[in-house]
């Protein structure tokens, strides 16, 4: 019951923000979310925040697109400056799917026939389910020919994976984070969970209350800072100094777990060579720690019983942000602290399915579960599986796999504007759920590059900032309008059951994939509404069998989670891994030590602040769903940017004052909010907000592994337009 009035159904489903995976229950009344209620899942126990609560009447909201849209001959796409059309009339016409489907496939297939396979890309979504991670990273290798496919895991943990994969053999994490619970330290760095997982900070907080200790490593002093027993508030793009002087007492005071090291860990006489250069006394003045404060937490952190860390952006969207990830597998490594209950490596995953959508290999670098485009042997099989030979007579789909990996998010942007001479130039995307014109760092780059295509195709739930740019709009379902599942940061494959219709003539994204894969040359047949589901989770499984064999479809209907690794059906699945062995070729953890890189670009006399991007508990991402979330909106209604209080007192601002703050790349207009835990000389800035969009400030510098951009540091000013 609602209140006094009955509900007309309820249906289970995941709560589709953020990576922590609560299982919930939506209501239903007259066709209408009316209310969401947390199940008992695994990750959640029947909890839920208030975007899981409250984030759901978006899919209500008045500017659903509800019919196919191509764009008007000749209205220019206006990217520079650009702002919210009044209507999408300006921009497009309806158009019936038959037309838009044929411009959208017909489209990207002649660009394919004249430029070549790496003519097109593909972003798919960490939004969606994994079915359609699967099948659209499949229809851009079998069908588009290239690896050109990613998505905004890229903006996310690239860097913590490809730390993990080199150090520990697999991407994933290593102790679910309701493991807390039995951490006697809990190391959170570069994370603010409070806000970003809010489920996952009150097993943290519960823990603090029996008897944990928390350790909280930020420039930013977030609300986890109140239940902590030490914070280390350190110099912003100082990380992998600091957790060198960890590393270093670790060592110079004989806490390295020797045994552990012995059995279990290759290189440490590198590491320990590396480490020698970062006493915390040496480091101190860096990080703006003291010395006798890093050797307190590095001793508690090597002494424990048992010590978990659980990171987020603030370690990953660095130039560094691998080494910041190594100097973490390390510390765990040396001091034994993985591979048992309460210890280990967690970085927490943001959106509910970009530990799914990863697995599944919509990245440019690996086919599903994580296996190398340019491994002859990984792609025979999947030219084998996925029925690659021979080739179709007279063109259409490729009749072999791309062997060299893609471009990456930002790679492609930078491959949209290429001359015409590049042979790799990118002249048409589809973009599935993803909103690059507010996600991207540089967005006047980002922009630009997008609205240089030849030809963009995306499938939206809104027209969004990307949508505009579109030369096709293929209008798609929102989460609770399909079944699908969606793996979350614990490693959990959940299943979401449909709950509503979709809106007018809307249509399932798996539905809409398989027209274009058809309109390309793809003789796929996935059909029905919950067995076409089905089907591609089970050619999936097939795939991914080393991590999700046991789990069939039957299973998951019957159980809604069940963790991998999980190899058979009477496995219970994995929540620890790495108990024996780890995953890499020799079964060894391998040490890769880090020196410091500085930031890619520095304050100075015009720009003399850092500016860190991030998100609020209020608003997801790029605010496309929770800001038309009619709670979530009223509660943060506006764009503001956070400075500690000295830092307005010396500048002669108010809070409440209506700025400008600019970057060498952009500015935006919005109002000044008092922070006192985001350190001087600094300001923080959410992206959810299109009026005052953060990243048209964020650099582009990539860091060379994981090619993630750094949106955690850019140099910026501030000036003032009006008083409070
Ligand atoms: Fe949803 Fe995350 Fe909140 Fe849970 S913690 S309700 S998954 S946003």
């Amino acid at each position: 019951q609602i209140g006094s009035q009955a509900v007309d159904r309820r249906v289970d489903s995941v709560c589709p923000f953020c990576g922590v995976g609560c299982l919930i229950t939506y209501q239903i009344r007259e066709e209408k979310i009316v209310s969401v209620q947390g199940r008992d899942g695994p990750a959640n126990h029947g909890r839920l925040c208030v975007k899981g609560r409250f984030g759901f009447d978006y899919a209500h909201h008045p500017e659903r697109l509800t019919r196919p849209l191509i764009r008007k001959p000749g209205v220019p796409k206006d990217w520079q400056g650009q702002t919210r059309p009044a209507h999408w009339r300006e921009l497009f016409r309806e158009a019936s799917w038959d037309e838009a489907l044929d411009l959208a496939a017909g489209q990207l297939a002649a660009l394919r026939e004249r430029h070549g396979p790496k003519a097109l890309a593909g972003f798919g979504s960490a939004k969606g389910s994994n079915e359609e991670a699967y099948l659209f990273q499949k229809l851009v290798r079998t069908g588009f020919g290239s690896n050109n496919v990613d998505h905004c895991t890229r903006l996310c943990h690239a860097s913590s994976v490809a730390a993990l994969l080199e150090g520990v053999g697999s991407g994933a994490v290593s102790n679910p984070v309701h493991d807390v619970e039995h951490a006697e330290l809990i190391f959170v760095i570069g994370a603010n969970p409070t806000a970003n997982h809010p489920v996952a900070a009150t097993w943290m907080k519960n823990a603090a209350r029996r008897g944990s200790k928390i350790v909280l490593a930020d420039p930013r002093v977030t609300d986890i800072g109140r239940h902590a027993w030490r914070t280390l508030q350190f110099r912003a793009d100082t990380d992998v100094a600091m957790l060198n002087a960890l590393i270093h007492t670790v060592i110079e005071e004989d806490l390295v777990d020797m045994a552990f090291v012995r059995a279990r860990v290759d290189n440490f006489d590198a590491l320990k060579a590396n480490a020698a250069g970062y006493s915390p006394e040496a480091v101190a003045p860096v990080c703006g720690i003291p010395a006798q404060t890093l050797r307190e937490v590095a001793r508690a952190f090597a002494r424990a019983r048992s010590a978990m860390i659980l990171w987020g952006m603030g370690v990953s969207q660095h130039v560094h942000g691998t080494d910041n990830a190594r100097c973490l597998i390390a510390l765990c490594a040396i001091t034994g602290q993985i591979g048992k209950p309460g210890s280990g490596l967690h970085p927490l995953r943001g959106q509910n399915n970009v530990q799914g959508a990863s697995d599944a290999g919509l990245i440019p670098m690996m086919f599903p579960n994580y296996q190398r485009v340019d491994d002859p042997e990984a792609r025979a099989w999947f030219e084998n599986f996925w029925g690659l030979h021979p080739a179709p007579a007279g063109g259409g789909r490729p009749g072999a796999l791309d062997a060299t990996p893609g471009y990456t998010v930002v790679e492609i942007m930078h491959k949209a504007l290429a001359p015409e001479s590049d042979p790799h130039k990118v002249r048409g995307m589809y973009i599935m759920g993803e909103n690059p014109a507010m996600s991207d760092p540089d967005l006047n780059h980002a922009r630009h590059a997008l609205a240089s295509l030849e030809h963009l195709v995306v499938q939206d739930i809104f027209l969004t900032e990307t949508a505009w740019l579109a030369d096709v709009v293929l209008p798609a379902s929102a989460w609770p309008e399909k079944t699908g599942t969606a793996s979350n940061t614990d490693r959990m494959v959940q299943l979401g059951r449909r709950a509503l219709n979709a809106p007018g003539d809307a249509r399932p994204d798996l539905w809409i994939i398989q027209q274009i894969a058809q309109r390309m040359g793809l003789d796929w047949r996935y059909e029905g509404e919950e067995s076409g589901v089905a089907a591609v989770y089970e050619e999936m499984r097939q795939a991914m069998h080393a991590s999700i064999g046991g789990i069939s479809w039957e299973r998951l209907v019957r159980a809604s989670s069940v963790t991998y690794p999980c190899h058979s059906a009477d496995d219970p699945g994995q929540p620890i891994v790495f108990t024996e062995r780890f995953p890499t070729p020799t079964g060894r953890l391998k040490l890769v030590p880090a020196q410091t890189i500085p930031a890619a670009e520095q304050p100075d006399a015009e720009y003399p602040l850092v500016l860190i991007t991030g998100r609020q508990l209020e608003h997801w991402h790029t605010g496309s769903m929770t800001r038309r979330s009619s709670v979530l909106d009223a509660i943060e209604p506006m764009a503001t940017a956070s400075v500690h209080g000295d830092e307005l007192r010396c500048r002669g601002l108010q809070p409440g004052a209506l700025v400008r703050i600019r970057s060498r790349r952009g500015g935006v207009q919005l109002r000044l909010r008092r922070d006192d835990g985001t350190p001087h000389g600094t300001v923080f800035m959410p992206f959810a907000y299109g009026e005052a969009a953060a990243n048209l400030l964020t650099h582009a510098a990539l860091d060379p592994f994981g090619k993630i951009p750094e949106f955690k540091y850019c140099a910026v000013a501030i000036e003032q337009l009006d008083a409070a």
